[in-house]
């Protein structure tokens, strides 16, 4: 499948980019287009993929059932331009170019690139095993960065506009302000890279991560059990992290994949049904507005943040 992956990949780039890039005079870009091609092609296939679990969820036991989904039309702009356009864009200029050249760079001083292989010698020989570390040790590094996001007043602006949806579906986990979404690709592309993992492994693991976290944000009843929603994050648990809080709650479920960082760092709540989601804090636009005034009212919540004010108003939510 990756070889078809690829040949789509080169058709593109060979018919429509190096076409386009010869009339704009940029053909010095042919790198990177190329890289793009590779990791959209991905993003293309991540969508379908996830489009045709995920609808079938969505209309056999839904959650809510809304008369105007104009909201929900914004969200799917936002996974397009999020997984075909700009993810795959950072995904092949920070990681994939980024650790080549360290590589590079390594060799050339005599110096080997540290690898979970090397840390733990036991791995070799594992590769599916080592797979699964990967995901373990990006998913309690994204656990960290989503709580932290939660706490800081300027990050929290941002991150708002991923829980200002009041119409969640499969397509609001792309739902992020730009300036978070780049935040979060160089916080994971670090990781992925000082854990090692290898370049050509990187968009399947992404696939694989992605794919989940979307179904966390279905509108869908679907429930995984006792034991099963305590293994993996299931869109009821994720629900109750968008969900409104009452009076006196604090926010739960940060984590993306795995449950069992919340278990252990105690955030965890098990007990809330599929609550309505939103953030009545923000603003109207935040939540119903088009693309670029979702992303305009992100900036200018981010500013209001970061400009001098009382220290309880600088807080993000907890
Ligand atoms: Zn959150
Ligand atoms: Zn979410």
């Amino acid at each position: 499948m990756l070889d078809h992956l690829d040949s789509a990949a080169g058709w593109v780039q060979e018919h429509a980019l190096v076409p386009m890039l010869w009339q704009l005079g940029l053909i010095q870009w042919e790198e990177v287009s190329q890289g793009w091609a590779v990791f959209a092609i991905y993003g293309v296939v991540q969508v379908v993929a996830t489009y045709s679990i995920c609808v079938p969820l969505e209309i056999w036991r839904p959650v809510e059932r809304w008369p105007d989904t104009r909201a929900v039309v914004t969200d799917v702009i936002y996974t397009l331009v999020s997984r075909v356009g700009i993810l795959p864009l950072v995904t092949f200029v920070v990681f994939y170019q980024v650790q080549v050249e360290l590589t590079g760079f390594l060799v050339d001083h005599g110096w080997v690139q540290p690898t979970l292989e090397r840390v733990l010698p036991g791995l070799l020989g594992h590769p599916l095993l080592v797979f699964c570390l990967y995901v373990v040790i990006l998913d309690f590094s994204d656990y960290w960065r989503h709580r932290v996001s939660h706490v800081i007043g300027w990050w929290w602006a941002l991150h708002s506009l991923h829980h200002a949806q009041r119409q969640m579906t499969f397509w609001s986990d792309d739902r992020n302000h730009v300036l978070d979404d780049i935040i979060a690709a160089l916080w994971f592309g670090t990781v992925a890279t000082l854990i090692g993992v290898p370049p050509l492994q990187f968009p399947i693991l992404v696939l694989v991560l992605r794919f989940l976290e979307s179904l966390s944000h279905a509108n869908t009843r679907v429930r995984f059990g006792w034991l099963g929603e305590r293994l993996l994050v299931s869109p009821r648990f994720h629900r109750a992290h968008h969900g409104m809080l009452a009076a006196g709650r604090r926010s739960a479920n940060y984590g993306a994949i795995l449950p069992v960082w919340d278990i252990v760092f105690d955030t965890a709540d098990f007990s809330r049904e599929f609550v309505p989601t939103g953030d009545p804090t923000g603003s109207e636009a935040l939540a119903t507005g088009g693309y670029a005034a979702q992303q305009w009212a992100g900036v200018r919540r981010f500013t209001a943040a970061l400009a001098p004010q009382p220290a309880a108003a600088r807080k993000g939510v907890q």
